[in-house]
């Protein structure tokens, strides 16, 4: 029997990260598409996977995290942004970076919204706002002569509309490292003012950022932050991408809503290596 299956998504092939790191391994050539580094992750850090797999770390953990990796990230942002975070209400671990989009894509946009996507940008968002029924509106950034990446501020207010459910940043930005400043974040704030729009920042570069920079969360403007749900990757900061382990930080109303599309997705992650972390 023949099945004519109507794809969700008819125009999607293999994704270029696939596709490039496929060449780079059939080509011997450096793999520079798809964000993982050449080195291993801690040593420390590796003993202490081993010592929780033998401690009996071994079963599902809670949906939304294990506790104590819950309070070592909420002391992980107040060292580093200076803000608290509540590691009950606003913290929910994901299985990776990518789960934590697109469960937070699936919680806020209904069919019709319109999402807002910066390009270039990491290809799981258009597929997952198209899942959820929404629609993807790309803007540009705008790119120097010096190659410089940033908010292209009228485009983007231009394709700001009564749709509009949404907007993903991703900054420190893949491929271009570029990052926003306070005053881009409070640029961002008044457009968003008065608006139903809310903020999915994929930050998963936060930890690097070279030439003495430093990465500001939008956790810090509190505009931004009583919209925005906050994604990121302890893969990427841990130079160990093959865990799958992210994580989401949002107001709790909006991380409810997160958790109700994340228990259905990825009810449970990585028990060891989440105790491992929290105890790094
Ligand atoms: N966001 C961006 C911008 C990325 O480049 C990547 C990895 N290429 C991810 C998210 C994925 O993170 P994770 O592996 O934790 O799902």
């Amino acid at each position: 029997m023949s099945m004519n299956v109507a794809s969700r998504l008819p125009d999607v092939g293999t994704t270029i990260f696939t596709v490039m790191s496929q060449a780079a391994m059939t080509n011997g050539a450096i793999n520079l598409s798809q964000g993982f580094p050449a080195f291993e992750p801690p040593d420390r850090l590796l003993d202490l996977v081993n010592q929780h797999l033998r401690a009996g770390h071994n079963q599902y953990a809670p949906m939304s995290g294990v506790p104590a990796l819950c309070e070592a990230l909420a002391e992980t942002v107040r060292l580093t942004q200076g803000e608290i975070v509540d590691p009950d209400s606003e913290i929910t671990i994901t299985a990776g970076a990518t789960e934590g989009l697109f469960s937070a894509i699936q919680a806020v946009l209904h069919p019709g919204h319109e999402a807002i996507v910066l390009d270039p940008s990491y290809d799981a968002y258009a597929p997952a706002i198209r899942l959820a029924g929404g629609r993807p509106v790309h803007v540009p950034l705008h790119v120097t002569d010096a190659g410089d990446f940033s908010i292209d501020w009228q485009r983007l207010e231009d394709a700001l509309g009564p749709r509009t459910r949404l907007i993903v940043i991703n900054f420190p930005h893949n491929p271009s490292g570029a990052l926003l400043d306070e005053s881009d974040h409070r640029k961002l704030a008044s457009l968003l003012d008065g608006t139903d729009t809310l903020l999915i920042a994929d930050e998963v570069y936060e930890h690097i950022v070279f030439d003495g920079r430093r990465h500001r969360s939008v956790l810090c403007n509190d505009e931004l932050r009583s919209r925005a749900l906050v994604v990121s990757s302890f893969g990427k900061s841990l130079h160990a991408t093959g865990w799958k382990i992210g994580y989401c930080i949002a107001p709790p109303a909006l991380t409810d809503e997160l958790r109700k599309i994340h228990q259905f997705t990825n009810f449970s992650v990585s028990t060891p290596m989440q105790f491992a972390i929290a105890d790094y």
